[in-house]
């Protein structure tokens, strides 16, 4: 059976976290273009506007992440699917999105929105941390390190200080937050309470997924 899902929510939501959950339970890859853009700049291969949308909370432009996503689930590893986190961002991506699974008989399964109000998200992505050899995302306060981890391990994303975080936000609800009526129409949305403890949402999100 093949499972291809998405993961939409603002900025702190957990769909990170979430993700290497399911995709773990589900063996499918997880695909965020947040880590890959952050790969090609750490390797200096991000041109240099990009980079400054980035740092600044703006959006990169629809082509740019069309182009990695149609590029990275044509491999091999996608065959039984994958999870799409933080892609797409924009209607026209979604639409996008469509149309290049079509091309291939394929279509997204569902789309999962993991809500969580603002008022918690400033908190959570300003002591978000990850760990650069594992990638495991951590929470200084709710999911803290295990002991002994050495600080220059642990990565605080450029664009998770406040200001930038808000702006990100921001960007959230005037470019992205219109999937969800774009894909409730369709009928493939579910909507998993993000609020609680990371165990909690994880039994929603598989709830949600069929995958308990
Ligand atoms: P996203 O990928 O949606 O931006 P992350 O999964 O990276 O979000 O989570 C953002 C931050 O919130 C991280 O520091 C993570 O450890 C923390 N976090 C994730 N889920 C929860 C939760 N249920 N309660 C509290 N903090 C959480
Ligand atoms: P994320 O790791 O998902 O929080 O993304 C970090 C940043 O990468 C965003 O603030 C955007 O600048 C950029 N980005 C990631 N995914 C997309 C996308 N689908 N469309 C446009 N920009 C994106």
């Amino acid at each position: 059976m093949s499972l291809r899902l998405v993961l939409v929510g603002p900025p702190g939501a957990g769909k990170g976290t979430q993700a290497k959950i399911i995709c773990k339970k589900a063996e499918i890859p997880q695909i965020s273009t947040g880590d890959m853009l952050r790969a090609a700049k750490s390797e200096g291969r991000l041109p240099e506007d990009l980079v400054a949308k980035m740092v600044a909370g703006a959006l990169v432009p629809d082509e740019v992440v069309i182009g990695l996503i149609d590029e990275r689930t044509k491999a091999d590893d996608c065959e039984n699917g994958f999870l799409l986190d933080g892609f797409p961002r924009t209607v026209p991506q979604a639409t996008a999105l469509d149309a290049m699974l079509e091309k291939r008989g394929q279509k997204i399964d569902l789309v999962v929105a993991i809500e969580v109000p603002r008022e918690h998200l400033v908190e959570r992505a300003v002591l978000r941390r990850t760990d650069k050899r594992t990638g495991q995302i951590y929470h200084l306060k709710y999911s803290p390190p295990p002991a002994g981890t050495r600080e220059e391990d642990l990565e605080h994303r450029a664009d998770d200080h406040e200001d930038v975080v808000k702006k990100r936000l921001d960007t959230y609800e005037k470019m992205t937050a219109e999937l969800l009526p774009f894909y409730s129409a369709r009928g493939n949305l579910k909507r998993v309470d993000g609020v609680g403890k990371v165990d909690e949402v994880t039994k929603r999100m598989l709830e949600a997924t069929s995958l308990k």
